[in-house]
């Protein structure tokens, strides 16, 4: 089980479990496109990894964009030579009651983690189809593709979502070699999750110590968030796998807060 050589394209990873993803990839020997909204954080995170560039690189992307993921995801692989695991990362969360949710935020929250998931896949599925070398697909979902939360309606939804897309990937890739999976991680201290405590703090009418303990971390089995590192442990093992025996599957890892 190795991804030495394999050229891996993680979105979002400027920031939080994309990073950490695309860090552990690397570390593992595998050629790395750090694929972002914010260009200068994707910058910085490739030329942490690689200063020269030859198996890091950084690629501004909103991945809601047809044109700019296309564009970006053909650019990446004429440069590193092709694409073998797409971790399908990117995301962004907004809170608020379903009676009283804007429109428009519940668009653009699709869109970032289905249109998002959907038009990389399209693009990297055809250039992994193309190769005849397989591939690994690996799609961020959430404790919140099992369960819901309140306040959390279009996440849910979306995360949820996720894994039918999933599961539909893992029938239609089987032929190519290519795999399909969700990983579903509990709550993790990251920059998307700092910004909710105290969202949640004002709309549930409560401390952001109580945030903490008793909603975020509540049903785990031991009090604990989950790391960055337990969910890239999770990826390597799902980019590495050698066969399809594990495709179209969902793993959970969240200290025990959802459990099959
Ligand atoms: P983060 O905020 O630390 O990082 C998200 C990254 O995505 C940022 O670098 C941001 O610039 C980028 N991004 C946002 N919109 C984008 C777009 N349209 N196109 C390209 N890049 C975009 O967040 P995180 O906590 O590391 O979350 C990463 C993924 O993990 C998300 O899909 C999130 O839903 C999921 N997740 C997070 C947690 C958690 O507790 N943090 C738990 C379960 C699942």
């Amino acid at each position: 089980m190795s991804i030495q050589d394999k050229v891996a394209i993680v979105t979002g990873a400027a920031s939080g479990i994309g990073k950490e993803i695309a860090t552990v990839f690397f570390q593992n020997g595998a050629k790395i496109v750090i694929a972002d909204l914010n260009l200068e954080a994707a910058q910085a995170a490739a030329s942490e990894l690689d200063p020269s560039g030859a198996r890091a690189i950084a690629v501004a992307m909103d991945v809601t964009n047809e044109e700019q993921v296309d564009a970006g995801i053909a650019a990446a692989a004429s440069k590193l030579g092709g694409i073998d695991i797409l971790v399908s990362n990117a995301g962004i969360q907004i809170v608020a009651p379903v009676d009283a949710f804007d429109f428009g935020n519940w668009k653009k929250m699709l869109a970032i983690h289905l249109d998002g998931a959907f038009l990389t896949t399209r693009a990297c599925l055809k250039l992994m189809y193309g190769q005849k070398r397989g591939g690994s697909v690996i799609y961020m979902g959430s404790v919140h593709s099992k369960e819901a939360s309140v306040l959390k309606a279009p996440y849910v939804t979306a995360k949820h979502g996720l894994i039918g897309l999933c599961k539909t990937v893992a029938k239609e890739g089987a032929a190519h070699g290519v795999r399909a999976n969700v990983i579903c991680p509990g709550f993790v201290r990251t920059p998307l999750v700092e910004k909710q405590i105290p969202e949640q703090a004002r709309e549930l009418g409560i401390t952001e110590d109580q945030v903490i303990k008793n909603v975020m971390l509540k049903e785990t089995v031991d009090g604990e968030f989950t790391t960055v590192d337990d969910v890239a442990q999770t990826a390597l093992f799902l980019a590495s796998f050698p066969s399809n025996a594990l495709t179209g599957q969902s793993i959970v890892v969240s200290h025990g807060w959802f459990m099959q």
